[in-house]
Formats: structure tokens, C-alpha cells, sequence
């Protein structure tokens, strides 16, 4: 059985059905009908995973960037198989939008990129954007895309960028400060890991 790796308490009141609430510090509260059991609930959160993390970065947003959290081993597992789940659907419809055929696509995590392309057509992207909107992922997709018709950052390489994505403006703003918050968690993540900080 797959789990869904996130922390919540249970609530059973006298409601119908269930309902998920990220509270104020980020955890996760099930409000459940009496006799629900635990596997149906378990099975609501996994349904709601996404939805849950990207609460959870809104949430956190607002805390001090001293009081930035890092993401769990299962919370970076999770997220991996997101985006796994989430970006090579996109990424092959956003090829063929382009118009062009990369060799390979890399899914790793990034703390200072969202994405890379080489000229040999091998693409990076960043598993971080599985808990994105939907259209800024897909920007980040078509941006490393148009790389494999121009290799820069030219007025030709932004004509084609904003041609497909013209909700850039948007997608840009979400990245300077929701994405920057999970940039920051992940590399609080890593930090944390190698043990480099007491
Ligand atoms: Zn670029």
C-alpha cells in the first residue's frame, strides 16, 4: 500500500463527509463522519497530496525565512514521485507544441534552477515544479524547450516563449515567491541532511 508520508490528526464529528484543513503552522487536520475508517482516510489525503503540499508552501510563505522548514525524507519522496507522475505527460505535449524532439528528460531536484537544457537536447527539470500550478510548470517546460531552437536568452528565444505562454508575467511572480519559499525549504532540506547545521 502506497501512504501518503504526511503528518495529520483526525477529527470524527457528526459530519457526512471528509474534509482536509492545513492549519495556520502548516499541519494537516482530517475531519472525518464517525465511522470512517482509517484507510479511507488515509486514501482522501493520498487523493489530495498536491493540493495539501502546495497549502502547506502557501502557509509557510508567511513564516521568517528563519523559520523556513524543511522538507521530510517521505515529503522529498513524495514529491519525487510527483513529479514523476506530473511532468513527463507535459513536457512530451509541450514538445510537440514546440515543435522540436529532446533526447532525454532529467527529473532531479534543483535548489538554484528550475530547469536546463544542453545543446545536445537533454533537459532538466526540476521535481520542485510538481508542486506548482499546473501553467507555471508548463512555462518552465516551454522555456527549456525553445532552448533547442535558440540557444539563448535573445528577443527571438522571448518572442517564442511568450507566444506560448502569455500568462508569463503571473507564472513569473509565483516563482519569485512561492517557488523561492520551496527553493529554500529544500535546500534547508539538504543542509539538514548532511548534517551542516547545528
Ligand atoms: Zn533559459
Amino acid at each position: 500500500m502506497i501512504t501518503s508520508g504526511i503528518e495529520y490528526s483526525v477529527r470524527r464529528t457528526k459530519r457526512r463527509s471528509i474534509a482536509i484543513r492545513v492549519e495556520r503552522d502548516g499541519s494537516v487536520t482530517v475531519f472525518a463522519p464517525y465511522f470512517t475508517s482509517n484507510d479511507l482516510i488515509e486514501q482522501s489525503i493520498l487523493k489530495n497530496v498536491s493540493w495539501i503540499l502546495k497549502k502547506q508552501a502557501e502557509v509557510r510563505k508567511f513564516l521568517s525565512e528563519n523559520d523556513i522548514v524543511s522538507f521530510s525524507e517521505q515529503e522529498l519522496d513524495e514529491i519525487k514521485h510527483l513529479a514523476g507522475e506530473k511532468i513527463p505527460p507535459v513536457f512530451r505535449l509541450c514538445a510537440n507544441v514546440v515543435g522540436v524532439e529532446p533526447k532525454k528528460l532529467t527529473l532531479r531536484p534543483m535548489i538554484s534552477k528550475w530547469g536546463s537544457c544542453s545543446s545536445r537536447g537533454h533537459v532538466s527539470i526540476n521535481t520542485l515544479l510538481a508542486l506548482a500550478p499546473d501553467n507555471v510548470m508548463r512555462y518552465i517546460v516551454i522555456h527549456e524547450l525553445c532552448h533547442l531552437k535558440h540557444m539563448d536568452h535573445s528577443k527571438s528565444f522571448k518572442e517564442l516563449l511568450y507566444l506560448y505562454c502569455p500568462d508569463h508575467v503571473e507564472c513569473d511572480k509565483w516563482l519569485s515567491t512561492e517557488g523561492v519559499v520551496l527553493s529554500r525549504r529544500l535546500r534547508e532540506s539538504i543542509v539538514n541532511k548532511n548534517g551542516c547545521k547545528s
